[in-house]
């Protein structure tokens, strides 16, 4: 794309500043990933990061302590559920410092690893916030003072942060956001969820699970937006059995009340005012971009304050390189551990890009929603043909042995060529099972390649085999008479 090329600086040390090939900006799954290949790759390489320890929002406060808790979560619904196969436990006592001290274990178990890993490839890590102050500078504030680093190439990997509404701040105890709901300070009798996005529903699994009352509010006329309705449907079941109050085309008002939380919703059957105990804003994150410095050294940021990129991951200046949440949807570590790859082997000199086709999607809520590819939303508003090969758990051995039997797997294959175009899976591991599907969309699988591949049986992955045997006519496992060959 647009780019424009600056004069590299020396690399000679003078005293007063560090120098160096490669300086990253953010230590986040994006930014230690495009580190420490760099430095794989035989480059010199400074991190810069404001935390007293790597890993940014997915180590600290995203995607690992969610998981612990929802683990925790989800092995508490099945102690429940139990109560059907004749085996009866008492009621759940819970440590909730013994809970917080757990995950703390687990992220600190993970940071640590992360530094270990940054000695091993001499990655030089500061501890501050940077800001660019030439297009071959940057500077560097922490505890420590005042630091500036010269380098001949930057990677910006800043991510990103929750996003407010107006009335309701974070420095109120009672509003939370994400990393305020991670935090686990009590388990309030009443919360109210404002978005019902993955975020949201994920912090509604684990709170309904340790006993509040989950009241979610989503805009959209679904939860999950942007996932197919069959998927949604059998995890908004589940979340209404479990006394989750869920109000979809929802407008959030405000609130009526600071002292009280007393808050105020239009759903379609008029407008609803209800007290809570906390509130957890859930409704989408922020990118970092406008607070680096970019336009000292005309690096574009756009109004939302996205960095974009080319596939190689160069900003409109070209020994400027940005990945992560800062560069776009999907806000997601898998894509920005891949774009830092990338970031970092066109530095050193390869013909890399951010080629992927597609990015898996994973609510790991109670049962785990996962869609990878085309959906049929966005097909049918891009008039996209497609056809459909589906498999209902009730009709598999292993999803009945777990309690799946409302999970669904579905292929979307293309009606000429019949190669697998997406992919959607709801029920339990569906998060994990997600990953079959994108190796087969990469590879440029077809149906018969995912029939023919003999699955183990019986595990869940079989739905997979028998979405795209349905899709061929092969099926035995299901009497489907309008299809067979
Ligand atoms: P970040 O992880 O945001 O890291 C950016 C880093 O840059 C931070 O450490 C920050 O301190 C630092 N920084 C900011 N400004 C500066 C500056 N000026 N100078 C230097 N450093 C700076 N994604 C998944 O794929 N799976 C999940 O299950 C998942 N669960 C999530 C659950 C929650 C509750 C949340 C909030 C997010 C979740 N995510 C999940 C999203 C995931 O955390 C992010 O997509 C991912 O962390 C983005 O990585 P990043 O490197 O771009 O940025």
């Amino acid at each position: 794309m647009f780019w424009v090329a600056t004069p590299m600086p020396e690399l000679s040390q003078d005293g007063t500043e560090l120098q160096t090939e490669v300086v990253v900006l953010g230590g986040g799954p994006g930014g230690y990933t495009a580190a420490f290949r760099a430095a794989d790759l035989g480059r010199q390489v400074i991190l810069v990061e404001p935390q007293n320890s790597l890993g940014g929002v997915c180590l600290q406060v995203g995607c690992i302590p969610s998981k612990w808790l929802l683990h925790v979560a989800k092995v508490m619904e099945e102690v429940k559920s139990l109560s059907s196969h004749g085996v009866v436990f008492g009621s759940p006592a819970i440590d909730l410092e013994s809970l917080r001290t757990g995950k703390s274990k687990v992220v600190q178990k993970l940071t640590q690893g992360l530094s270990a890993l940054a000695k091993q490839r001499k990655v030089r890590v500061v501890q501050g916030t940077g800001t660019f102050i030439n297009p071959h500078k940057l500077e560097v504030k922490g505890t420590f003072g005042q630091q500036q680093i010269s380098f001949q190439n930057a990677i910006i990997a800043v991510g990103s942060v929750p996003i407010q509404l107006p009335g309701l701040s974070t420095e109120d105890p009672r509003i939370l956001d994400s990393t305020g709901a991670l935090a686990l300070n009590d388990i309030p009798k009443n919360l109210l969820v404002i978005g019902g996005g993955i975020i949201g529903l994920e912090m509604t699994t684990v709170y309904s699970a340790l006993g509040s009352q989950v009241t979610v509010v989503e805009w959209s006329p679904t939860l999950l937006p942007g996932c197919d309705l069959d998927l949604v449907r059998p995890l908004q079941r589940r979340l209404s059995a479990k006394g989750v109050q869920i109000h979809l085309n929802t407008q959030f008002l405000g609130l009526l009340n600071t002292e009280t939380l007393a808050v105020q919703f239009k759903t379609p059957k008029g407008i609803i005012q209800k007290t809570f105990d906390r509130i957890l804003v859930a409704v989408g994150r922020k990118p970092n971009g406008a607070d680096i410095g970019a336009e000292t050294i005309s690096v574009l940021v756009d109004k939302s304050g996205f960095i974009p990129v080319n596939a190689q991951q160069q900003t409109n200046v070209g020994h400027i390189y940005a990945i992560g949440d800062v560069t776009g949807q999907p806000m997601l570590a898998h894509k920005a551990t891949h774009e830092g790859k990338v970031a970092a082997e066109v530095i050193a000199g390869h013909k890399s890009g951010f080629e992927a086709r597609v990015i898996p999607n994973v609510a790991y809520t109670d049962p785990e929603v996962a869609w990878v590819g085309l959906t049929e939303i966005e097909a049918k508003s891009k008039g996209i043909s497609y056809e459909k090969g589906a498999f209902p758990w009730a009709a598999s051995g292993r999803a009945l042995t777990l309690g799946g039997e409302e999970g669904l797997t579905k292929l979307l294959f293309d009606p000429n060529t019949k190669q697998l175009l997406g992919a959607g899976i709801v029920g339990p591991g569906a998060g994990e099972l997600i990953a079959e599907a994108a190796l087969a969309i990469e590879m440029s699988a077809n149906a018969q390649d995912l029939a023919l591949t003999i699955h183990p049986h019986p595990t869940l992955s079989e739905t997979i085999a028998f979405s795209a045997e349905a899709f061929e006519g092969t099926l035995t496992d299901l009497y489907l008479p309008k299809k067979r060959r």
